[in-house]
């Protein structure tokens, strides 16, 4: 199987006309709201790509993708130049593709007839929330029917759909999360992403925590909650392509909220936990040892941070001993043996 790989062009804030109360582009993707001229931008494009082509082997699938702003409301000059650069290296083979990041709003057919003409082949949108009360809190400027329209719109033209959500927003609950994580398997999805709300303090929500109209989750209710979408989606057959933000020195500076470095990784062991207690409910496991078997490269997600799932599990089930080992098993799919 080939490996994938995205080259990332971020656009900070860009095309965005909206102030969602948690949004910080500008510290999200560690650039400022300044637009540079198109010819810098251009440039600044093509050595992106340039130098991500040069570290990678010709076997690697690669996408050129757009992220950070809502790319389908930046000026459309703009956007058909930066559009035009990445399909070049489409043509000449470099690249298998292009994938953008936008709002569920700045979709329409006129749109997606330009972003198919060069090239582009995934679409993700920022879902956010299928709440609409959330929605509204947040000021996202658009309603969840919008997503429903617009992300079948968007695979009636042949796109790949990824759905975008959001954990811990104002007046949001895990119950409301999961209905969101639900409604973006039943529009289709191929793939998902899952933020849990961080707050910078130049956002609207920093104001709102500061003046206790927001309670930022933990960052252990954030790994909770994540968890339970996780698994929604992964049972659904929809990859997973990223637990919290983009990797950037700036997300340090996030006041509150769960921004744990590692938090993806504290998901999927989280997950563990959850099939492993599932399992272990059904036997009779008190005071014996007990061997968990995982697919191999997958260890680490049960013995890593300390062995704090093994241990965590042992606790909860008065267990003597737990012994762990490899073998071939589907993704997040323990294989639970009681040692006689
Ligand atoms: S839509 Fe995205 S870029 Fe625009 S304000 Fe909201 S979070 Fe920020």
């Amino acid at each position: 199987m080939k490996n994938h790989c995205n080259i990332p062009f971020f656009i900070p804030h860009s095309g965005c006309n909206n102030n969602c109360v948690f949004c910080s582009q500008v510290k999200i993707t560690g650039k400022n709201h300044l637009e540079p001229n198109l010819d810098q931008e251009t440039q600044s494009l093509i050595q992106t790509i340039e130098n991500s082509l040069s570290t990678l082997s010709e076997e690697t699938e690669t996408q050129l993708a757009f992220f950070g702003g809502s790319f389908t409301g930046i000026e459309r000059n703009r956007m058909i130049s930066l559009l035009e650069t990445g399909y070049d290296y489409v043509k000449k083979g470099k690249i298998k593709g292009i994938r953008i990041s936008t709002r569920p709003d700045y979709i329409n057919q006129e749109i997606l007839d330009i972003l198919k003409t060069y090239g582009v082949t995934d679409i993700e949108l920022g879902i956010q929330s299928m709440n609409d009360r959330v929605l509204k809190e947040c000021a996202r400027g658009h309603i969840s029917a919008i997503s429903y329209k617009s992300s079948e719109l968007i695979i009636k033209n042949g796109f790949n759909f990824v759905g975008q959500m959001m954990i811990g927003l104002p007046l949001s609950t895990i119950v409301d999360e999961l209905e969101t994580a639900d409604a973006i398997i039943k529009m289709g999805a191929t793939a998902a992403r899952i933020y849990p709300t961080v707050v910078f303090s130049d956002t609207v929500l920093y104001n709102m925590t500061k003046d206790g109209l927001y309670k930022p989750l933990t960052n252990d209710q954030a790994i909770e909650r994540c968890a339970l979408c996780c698994d929604r989606f992964i049972k659904a057959g929809i990859k997973v392509l990223k637990i919290g933000l983009h990797s950037s020195e700036s997300l340090t500076e996030a006041e509150f909220g769960a921004n744990h470095p590692a938090l993806g990784e504290l998901v999927k062991s989280k997950i563990y936990f959850h099939r492993i207690s599932e399992e272990l409910d059904k036997l009779d496991c008190v005071g014996k040892t007990v061997q968990i078997f995982v697919k191999s490269g997958e260890q680490s997600k049960l013995t890593g941070h300390g062995g704090k799932i093994l241990n965590e599990l042992k606790e909860k089930y008065n267990l003597l001993k737990i012994e762990t080992g490899i073998t071939d098993t589907e993704e997040n799919q323990p294989i639970i043996k009681i040692k006689e």
